[in-house]
C-alpha cells in the first residue's frame, strides 16, 4: 500500500499538477455530488474533497477512494473512467 494512498496530487481530467488533495470517502459525500464543472474556485474550500484546476478552469470531485480498483501502467489504482493518474499524472 503506497503511502500516500488516498491523497491524489494531480488533475484526473488533464493531469496538471494541482496540489495534494485528499479523496472522497463514503461518509465524507455529498448526496448533490455531480460531476459537472464548475467554474468557482470558492467551491474547493467549501467542499475539501474537491479540487481546483487552473488548466481546466473547474472545480473537480477528487476521485472516490473506495473505487480505485484498475491497475494502471503506471502502478496506481484508478477507476477504469478515469484518464490521467491522480497520483502521478500519467495519461492512461
Ligand atoms: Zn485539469
Ligand atoms: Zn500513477
Amino acid at each position: 500500500m503506497d503511502a500516500a494512498a488516498g491523497v491524489f496530487s494531480y488533475c484526473t481530467r488533464c493531469g496538471l499538477a494541482v496540489g495534494a488533495y485528499p479523496g472522497r470517502e463514503w461518509r465524507g459525500d455529498f448526496p448533490d455530488d455531480d460531476d459537472m464543472p464548475v467554474a468557482d474556485a470558492d467551491r474547493a474550500d467549501k467542499r475539501p474533497t474537491d479540487y481546483w484546476c487552473p488548466r481546466c478552469r473547474a472545480v473537480w470531485r477528487a476521485l472516490d477512494v473506495m473505487e480505485t480498483g484498475y491497475d494502471r501502467a503506471c502502478g496506481h489504482f484508478m477507476p477504469c473512467n478515469v484518464r490521467f493518474c491522480g497520483v502521478c499524472g500519467r495519461e492512461e
